[in-house]
């Protein structure tokens, strides 16, 4: 089969997703491209996640052309691969409806600030006005407010997207980030919100560039 080991990667994601409580029914879709090819391997549109083998994974080329797979793409195919064409250093994307992260995503001060050190590597959180679900769009709005560097971004009563160098990256990026939104609205809830110190972040931050830079 063509392009297993990328197939495999994104089943195991989103198997992973689906036991960690990321993703529910057949909301969410994940994308992998391909270190030598310029194609994605993508979840499957409006099949269950539970008994997906990896056959199911689609394949798809930059530009969302489906190529193989036994089942069409995610209809979220434009908001995957608007981003790996406008981000070379990304070569993972997750999008998930996570409850935490959409519950963010509708306020006004959504702005997800970090609480404990390991969720500064995420900020700035981007966020993305509603606009139609697999549309061109939606596609360059996530483009868009993610930016050079963005690893995570709200979209509007919709959820959130993240990405990464890896699937690993992409992974943590989409746990931290549920984990950062979970956090503010329970301190909120609590009246006891605090996030990190601003000099903290960016201390932080610059700490986690050094590492990755390794
Ligand atoms: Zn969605």
């Amino acid at each position: 089969m063509k392009y297993e080991k990328i197939r495999k990667q994104v089943l195991d994601a989103i198997l992973e997703a689906v036991e960690q409580g990321l993703i529910k029914g057949t909301s969410g879709n994940i994308a992998l491209r391909d270190d030598e090819d310029d194609v994605v391997a993508i979840t499957p549109s409006g099949i269950p996640y539970k008994g997906m083998t990896v056959e199911d994974i689609a394949i798809v080329d930059l530009n969302g052309k489906w190529l193989e797979g036994n089942y069409k793409p995610s209809s979220e195919v434009p908001m995957h691969t608007a981003v790996l064409r406008a981000r070379p250093d990304v070569r993972a994307t997750v999008h998930t409806h996570a409850m935490y992260a959409t519950i963010m995503a509708m306020g006004d001060d959504a702005e997800l600030k970090p609480i404990t050190p390991p969720q500064c590597e995420f900020v700035p959180v981007g966020i993305v006005p509603f606009t139609m679900p697999g549309s061109d769009e939606v596609a360059d709005k996530v483009v868009e407010a993610l930016g050079e560097n963005g690893r995570a971004v709200l979209i509007k009563n919709h959820g959130m997207f993240c990405c990464g160098k890896n699937m690993k990256a992409a992974m943590a990026a989409t746990e931290y980030t549920e984990e950062m939104a979970l956090t503010t609205i329970y301190a909120k809830l609590l009246g006891t919100y605090e996030p990190m110190p601003e000099e903290g972040v960016k201390k932080m931050k610059e700490l986690i560039a050094a590492d990755q830079a390794v």
